[in-house]
């Protein structure tokens, strides 16, 4: 038996989420068993926590996007027992049953090795969100960006891909102005390596002017909604955003032609779900090297299996800081 988060959903009542006790045989067939040390909480984990959000196909269910851990057996010769692996993606906690649980049965196409220099804590103190954070880093840089031409904007910043996006950011040498609702979180973002907090109300305001002043040299951004309308508006001529998620809503309001014609600016949307191996480990390369691992440590909040119905409420209404890392054997 193994200890799971199982999500049971009853006729049309509401999903409901409870720590259990599983048999091993209960997990679905696939070529990888893995013996799971730690695992997050996303976004997509809350609404698989709770709602579903229609990503969750079937119940039971146990969430989980993400996870790292140490393979038990394989039937892949890429994968060998002992080996050390990160997964992020691939609908997993979504269509497969996913990383709230101590043991998980995967796709072996679905995994990375942990990389050098990371632990399997560490992998997921950045995990999805993290990994996004560096594929919009890396996005904005194919695209041009460098450090020296001027502030990078993070929006969100206090969440989990606006944290690993600002910590990464400044390491690389950008300025990073940090977009938060909560000031309480100024000292936070600031030891992240922010060097400018900027409040949320200041993008608030849905606006049909075509253009405002060019004031960013890059943009992460997390929330999309009237916030992404107005930065596009405030960008410098042929720079870029790299849009993640919609935190703030799923339209992009207030937005015109006028930024992408006027100032060749360029919106790049990022997926981490079905990045292909060899990007995956590039990204997770980048990571060990770029990602300072005391600022890593600042953003951690440790968690267990039964902390997850809580915190996957608070991560819908955007009150989480930084990066949740549940150790699962807890
Ligand atoms: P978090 O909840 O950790 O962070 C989101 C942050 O957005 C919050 O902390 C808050 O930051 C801000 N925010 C929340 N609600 C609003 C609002 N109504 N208006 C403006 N800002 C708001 O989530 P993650 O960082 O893990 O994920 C962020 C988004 O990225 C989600 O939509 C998620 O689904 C998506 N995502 C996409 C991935 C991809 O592959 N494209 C992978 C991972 C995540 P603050 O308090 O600082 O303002």
């Amino acid at each position: 038996m193994v200890k799971a988060l199982v999500v049971r959903k009853e006729g049309e009542e509401k999903p409901v989420a409870a720590v259990e006790d599983i048999a091993l045989d209960m997990l679905p067939e696939a070529e990888v068993t893995v013996a799971v040390e730690y695992s997050t909480v996303n976004y997509k984990d809350g609404l698989c926590i709770g709602p579903g959000g229609g990503l969750v196909r079937s119940y039971p269910h146990i969430p989980g996007i993400d996870f790292a851990g140490t393979v038990e057996a394989s039937t892949d010769a890429r994968y060998r027992p002992g080996d050390k692996v990160v997964l992020t993606g691939w609908r997993v906690g979504e269509a497969h049953w996913g990383g709230y649980a101590q043991k998980a049965r995967v796709r072996a196409d679905w995994l990375v090795p942990l990389p050098a220099g990371l632990s399997t804590r560490q992998a997921m103190a950045v995990g999805t969100a993290g990994l996004t954070a560096m594929l919009a880093v890396m996005a904005l840089e194919d695209h041009g960006l460098s450090p020296g031409h001027g502030p990078v904007l993070v929006t969100g910043a206090a969440g989990g891909v606006g944290s690993v996006a600002t910590a990464i950011l400044a390491r690389l040498g950008h300025e990073v102005a940090a977009v938060t609702g909560r000031p309480e979180t100024a000292e936070y973002l600031t030891g992240l390596g922010a060097s400018r907090i900027v409040a949320r109300e200041e993008f608030a305001e849905v606006t049909r002017k075509p253009l405002e002043s060019e004031l960013w040299a890059g943009c992460v951004d997390a929330v999309a909604g009237a916030m992404l309308g107005r930065v596009l508006k405030q960008m410098k001529y042929g720079t870029s955003v790299a849009a993640v998620g919609l935190a703030g809503g799923a339209a992009i309001e207030g937005a015109l032609i006028t930024p992408f014609i006027l100032r060749g600016v360029n919106l790049l949307g990022i997926d981490s779900v079905m990045q292909p191996y060899a990007s995956r480990v590039r990204a997770w390369e980048r990571i060990a090297r770029d990602l300072p691992m005391d600022r890593l440590e600042a953003m951690i909040q440790p968690a267990t299996l039964s902390d997850l119905p809580q915190l996957g409420r608070d991560i819908l209404k955007g009150q989480v800081r930084g990066r949740v890392v549940v150790d699962v054997n807890a």
